[in-house]
């Protein structure tokens, strides 16, 4: 592939241990360079542009064709909430999603259009997101006193979160389908990074006072990623 490749969205983690860089691609971290400490980024557009082919394989292999379908619930564990859709085919442009009593979801519109139901509850999912999310994490800052500077609620392909060196924290708004343990964790591990940006000994220890079982945990959080369902997914 030549130089005007793009290239896909990855994360870099250092290891004490690699002596070389190792590229990885799985359907949860997505692509993921492990480098040797100290290693120089620059090389790094270098490194992947030389293995471009091997990279666009990998990840269409890790995002099987599955089918789009519009589902027939919605169990948001987070909540500990199960939707019932219902459709109904209507000809306007988009899909509305509105709630009705007794857990149903109703969707009016091209509802036939797997691709336009995903749209819409999508919109739905983004702002329920955003309802529960903030304050939650809200609440979660000032017990723990760990403070951020701000909250962006968005879909995020291979992370759950990230915080900058600014105390902005992003989080996957697919975080609604862990079960609320899941996502305590990654809202805690976020508000931990807004006190120490890298994952270094004294960011584990300061995470594991919150969450004293954090790596067990994190690893929980890569199983869980399964629950999310595929319409959400894009
Ligand atoms: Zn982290």
């Amino acid at each position: 592939m030549s130089q005007d490749w793009t290239i896909p969205e990855y994360s870099i983690r250092e290891s004490k241990r690699a002596r070389q860089v190792t590229i990885k691609v799985s359907s949860w971290t997505g692509l993921e360079l492990v480098v040797p400490v100290g290693f120089k980024r620059s090389e790094i557009t270098k490194i992947l542009q030389s293995k471009a082919r091997w990279i666009e394989r990998s990840l269409a292999r890790t995002h099987p064709a599955e089918e789009l379908k519009r589902p027939e619930s919605i169990r948001l564990g987070m909540l500990d909430e199960i939707w019932h859709t219902e459709y109904s085919i209507v000809p306007t442009e988009r899909v509305k999603v509105s709630k009705q009593a007794g857990n149903v979801l109703f969707l009016t519109g091209p509802v036939d259009d797997a691709v336009l139901v995903a749209e819409g509850l999508n919109q739905w999912l983004q702002k329920r997101a955003e309802d529960v999310l903030a304050p939650w994490l809200g609440r979660l800052s000032e017990e723990l006193s760990l403070p951020f500077s701000r909250l962006s609620v968005r879909r995020q392909r291979t992370k759950w979160g990230s915080c900058s060196a600014e105390k902005s924290i992003s989080l996957n708004r697919n975080l609604l389908f862990l079960s609320e343990p899941m996502a305590r964790y990654v809202l805690v591990h976020e508000l931990c990074h807004g006190r120490y940006l890298d994952h270094s000994k004294r960011f584990w220890s300061l995470l594991e006072t919150f969450e004293p079982n954090a790596r067990q945990t994190a690893a929980k959080v890569r199983v869980e990623a399964d629950s999310v369902p595929r319409w959400a997914q894009v």
